[in-house]
């Protein structure tokens, strides 16, 4: 059938927490549905588990591929992704069971993904204690979508997002000291490659960046540090030069009151997450940029306390999946993924 809106498939996360509940509402959400084709990925028996604890209608029909979605009726199409042994968990348990599962949802939808069957993916929240006892390493989405895409470690970023505001890590999850070391000329040229190429992707025509300085004041011309001087303004002005629209160094602590940009890029993670975690309305989503496949994950965590009880509010994931939708409607997504 024609595919007059963005295929976006939704990853269910730890099937012993909130993650299948709020995929199906956001999957059966009307904006969602008028925005997008959505797909989840999950086992059939962990979700119709969820849905009636939750007490959730849902009338699913298991896809043994793709192709075969349908969107004429309200059924909810599923890719099939066993996980017979974790369909019978109690909720809120954590188990290597769990763990892997929520791996598997996720890498399955990646694979669609990367073969284009899909147009993004939108993962509900994995718990990183499951996962370990499962013996698998996991440090954050962006480096498992990098590992599963074949991408660079080093060249996928997370963007935040809320509301308007959209927020991509240089660094990430490694010491201040580490940090420092790995921010150079390239670094910071790719990461603004980066993030102008996601917003292409998620519709915005000619992205407006901002990117912030690494010491107090952007180093004060060099009274505070010179990384500014000697990293992040050639990078800034080489990017300039290709005809990119960024603007900086600017002080972290000042950048966030400015107007019209589309991204502000910072290089550590608190200068990002501090004002996230400060401004945002719902939960931020996670944006994994920098790879071939558009993903984004929801920042909150599993809360496995309150799973199976119908009362997890599936909002982040519904803004999250109109985000990505955005990008099938601007026509941006297909060439990205040729
Ligand atoms: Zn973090």
């Amino acid at each position: 059938m024609p595919r007059d809106k963005p295929t976006i498939a939704i990853a269910t996360g730890d099937p012993a927490g909130i993650g299948p509940e709020i995929s199906l509402k956001a999957a059966l959400d009307t904006a969602v549905r008028q925005a997008c084709n959505p797909i989840v990925v999950s086992d059939p028996g962990v979700l119709e588990r969820h849905a009636e604890a939750c007490g959730i209608k849902v009338n699913i029909r298991a896809l043994q591929r793709i192709g075969d979605a349908d969107w004429s009726d309200q059924r909810l199409n599923v890719f099939n992704c066993p996980t017979p042994d974790a369909a019978k968990l109690d909720f809120g348990a954590n188990s290597a069971a769990s763990g892997r599962a929520s791996l598997a949802f996720a890498s399955a939808a990646i694979k669609v993904a990367l073969a284009g069957e899909v147009d993004a993916v939108v993962a509900a929240p994995q718990n990183e204690t499951s996962i370990a006892l499962a013996g698998i390493t996991f440090d954050g989405h962006p480096s498992f979508v990098a590992r599963e895409t074949g991408t660079d470690e080093n060249d996928v970023y997370m963007m935040l997002c809320f509301g308007d505001t959209k927020i991509v890590h240089a660094t990430l999850h490694q010491s201040v000291r580490d940090a420092i070391a790995m921010i150079t000329r390239e670094k910071v040229a790719r990461v603004i490659c980066a993030t102008d190429a996601a917003l292409k992707k998620l519709g915005i025509g000619k992205p407006k960046i901002s990117v912030s300085g690494l010491n107090p004041h952007a180093g004060e011309d060099g009274l505070f540090g010179r990384e500014e001087i000697e990293i992040i303004k050639p990078a800034i002005d080489a990017a300039v030069a290709e005809g990119l629209s960024v603007t900086g160094p600017i002080g972290a602590d000042i950048m966030f009151h400015k107007k019209g940009f589309d991204a502000f890029i910072v290089m550590l993670h608190d200068q990002g997450h501090i004002v996230a975690k400060l401004l945002a309305q719902n939960a931020t989503a996670a944006m994994t940029i920098g790879s071939p496949i558009l993903f984004s994950s929801v920042a909150h965590g599993s809360a496995h306390d309150i799973a199976g009880k119908g009362i997890a509010n599936p909002q982040a994931m519904i803004e999250a999946i109109l985000r990505l939708s955005k990008a099938g409607r601007a026509g941006g997504l297909r060439p990205a993924l040729a």
